[in-house]
């Protein structure tokens, strides 16, 4: 981001104050890079290839893909033996902030989706991603500021945006978004939980005119929606997607249908709802401790905050991921870091763990994380290991797509064909 933030947006957690190094965005190297990874796996983002392959990237692009004697003639030359190439992995909702892009990608994370954040940044970050140069940092688009009214979610304490009221031209509101650079539309129908914790919210009306306002314009319209009757208001008024799945009460079969045929997709961010089980078994990991930023570590010991007689969030939406997924609605994953214990780059394993978990298998929890969010997003040169996409990869000892906690075992990272430097920063 071109805009030092040492302060995360509130969404419903206390604020944190981020690690105090900086310019880590900087695209120094405008080529790409070039390399053979040679004998291993290939998970293409939807299947795992027959045999071993060798994997060629030049000028920072997959260049070719083949078996038997790899071509060599100057470029650097990685052994795979016993291990998978898996494309560079996709985070479909976080929040960023000063030096979140570069944690996600020592984690393999080279593509981020905001889900609402400053839209200072967002200049910079369209000229990073279509660059091939190296970078220190996880490519990013995002919804800049998202469409909520004054007082609703999210609730950002220091942080002034730009709100919906009673009179506010909806379209033109979304149309200052898309000038400020947002991507893609994202909108907040929330409710909170009446009686005791009430917020405002946009009306269905509001909803429905941002919706059309997107796709006046071209661009997805995506909902904070966590409650399962205003889910399925959402995407009947033709959401292409919501950011959480729901996670107040099980969908019926009659839910399921109609969620289905609106061919909306879901990121169902079962890691905010953990209470801080994923991050425990993260910082429990060596596999995974040692590369933790500080910033990281300190983000993965939070307690979330107690709340007695709250309802077993996790399990509900995990029922509804394993109800939708078993119906063929497109999953997507993503954290929402970093809200509750959850980070950039590394929460996004447990959010796998968690899909599986929910019913997914691990080659479709990877495709979660790669070609489905690539397609659904329109991410045209990611997502996948084929000739002519973007050189993100992932190199792991051992095979995620029979256990997805086998990710884990990640011990190599190109992004634009060049390796990336996994060394944490010391503060
Ligand atoms: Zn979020």
């Amino acid at each position: 981001m071109g805009v030092s933030r040492r302060v995360v947006l509130g969404f419903g957690s206390a604020a944190v104050v981020s690690g105090g190094w900086g310019g880590v965005a900087v695209a120094g190297e405008p080529r790409g890079g070039a390399v053979v990874i040679r004998d291993a796996r290939v998970f293409d983002g939807w299947r795992v290839l027959p045999g071993r392959r060798w994997v060629l990237v030049r000028g920072g692009v997959i260049a070719g893909i083949g078996v038997g004697a790899a071509p060599a003639d100057g470029v650097p030359v990685v052994e795979g033996r016993g291990g998978m190439l898996v494309p560079g992995l996709i985070d479909s909702h976080v929040h960023t902030f000063e030096g979140s892009g570069a944690d996600a990608l020592r984690f393999g994370v080279t593509t981020e989706l905001e889900m609402f954040g400053e839209p200072a940044g967002l200049g910079a970050a369209r000229r990073r991603r279509r660059s091939r140069g190296r970078v220190g940092t996880a490519d990013l688009w995002s919804a800049g500021n998202g469409v909520t009214v004054p007082g609703g979610h999210p609730v950002a304490p220091g942080y002034d945006f730009p709100r919906v009221g009673p009179e506010t031209d909806v379209d033109a509101f979304v149309a200052d978004r898309i000038r400020e650079g947002s991507d893609y539309v994202k909108f907040v129908y929330e409710p909170g939980n009446p009686p005791e914790r009430p917020l405002p919210s946009l009306t269905r009306r509001q909803v429905e005119g941002t919706i059309r306002a997107a796709h006046r314009r071209g661009r997805l319209a995506v909902g904070h929606v966590e409650k399962l009757k205003l889910y399925v208001e959402a995407v009947l008024a033709g959401a292409d997607g919501i950011v959480h799945a729901p996670y107040d009460a099980v969908a019926t079969d009659a839910d399921v249908a109609a969620i289905r045929r609106t061919r909306s997709f879901v990121v169902p961010t079962m890691s905010v709802v953990d209470w801080g089980l994923g991050a425990r078994s993260l910082l429990e990991d060596e596999r995974i401790a040692g590369w933790l930023s500080p910033t990281q570590q300190y983000l993965l010991s939070q307690e979330p905050p107690d709340r007695p007689g709250r309802p077993d969030f996790l399990g509900i939406a995990r029922a509804n991921v394993r109800r939708f997924h078993a119906a063929g609605i497109p999953v997507l994953a993503g954290t929402d870091a970093p809200v509750r214990a959850n980070v950039s780059g590394a929460s996004l394993f447990t959010e796998l763990e968690h899909l599986v978990a929910a019913g997914l298998s691990p080659a479709e929890a990877l495709s979660a994380a790669t070609a489905v969010p690539a397609r659904r997003f329109r991410l045209a040169d990611r997502g996948r290991i084929a000739v002519g996409y973007r050189a993100d990869l992932l190199l792991t000892s051992a095979d995620p797509t029979r256990d997805i906690h086998n990710l884990r075992t990640l011990h190599t990272i190109w992004k634009n064909g060049h390796q990336v430097d996994r060394t944490p920063p010391k503060e």
